[in-house]
């Protein structure tokens, strides 16, 4: 497992979006949430696929993680995708590099299966984003604002600067984009990832998987 702040941004520094289409995928569910591979599975299949740097991403939990021996994934990066509003907006919240057992995150944690599970339960997340924000930080993570172009966001550079205001830390610029469940796209890769490069802001990247790595 890669633990420490620094080592985890030079890695997404050195990422390149060719490296996203074959090397690195930050974004991966499992049966913890609504995907359909247990993780121990998935982060073979993820192996098999010769990725060098994963992370799992489950909704609202860190469930997945249970079923795998950190030490045994040198080049596993912990993840979480945290439900909440901001401004009026629903976002989904990635959360990198985070103590997977950090007190600072339990309050912000499901509470049921169905909070990791089903989209409408999750939709009315109350999560406060400053006080979630000031928690991953807390856990030694870092905020990421998941599939940024998906945002129902008129303006999306300001609403991303507002977001800085209360810690974020980067954008998911890669990401595939097929309007995933239907999800209108409202920006594109390029538009996203000049924001990130404006403002000085980490840039990852994933598929979002719900199912099989192959
Ligand atoms: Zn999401
Ligand atoms: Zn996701």
């Amino acid at each position: 497992m890669i633990n420490t702040k620094d080592s985890i941004k030079k890695i997404f520094e050195n990422l390149c979006e060719d490296d996203y289409k074959t090397i690195a995928d930050f974004h991966l569910h499992t049966t913890a949430s609504d995907g359909k591979i247990p993780a121990n599975q998935l982060l073979e299949q993820a192996r098999k696929k010769g990725l060098k740097y994963f992370s799992i991403c489950d909704h609202n939990t860190f469930d997945g993680y249970k079923l795998i021996n950190l030490q045994d994934y040198p080049e596993l990066i912990t993840g979480i995708e945290f439900d909440c509003w901001y401004r009026g907006i629903f976002l989904h919240l990635l959360a990198y590099g985070t103590d997977i057992n950090s007190e600072d995150l339990m309050p912000f944690l499901a509470k049921n299966k169905l909070e990791t599970e089903k989209d409408i339960i999750r939709f009315f997340a109350r999560r406060n984003v400053k006080d979630l924000i000031k928690a991953i930080h807390n856990a030694g993570g870092i905020a990421i604002l998941a599939h940024s172009a998906c945002c129902w966001t008129i303006n999306h550079e300001h609403f991303v600067k507002c977001m800085l205001d209360v810690g974020l830390d980067g954008l998911e610029v890669y990401y595939p984009y097929k309007r995933h469940r239907g999800i209108i796209k409202f920006h594109t890769i390029k538009s996203i990832k000049m924001i990130a490069e404006k403002y000085n802001l980490i840039k990852t990247g994933g598929t979002d998987t719900h199912g099989e790595l192959i």
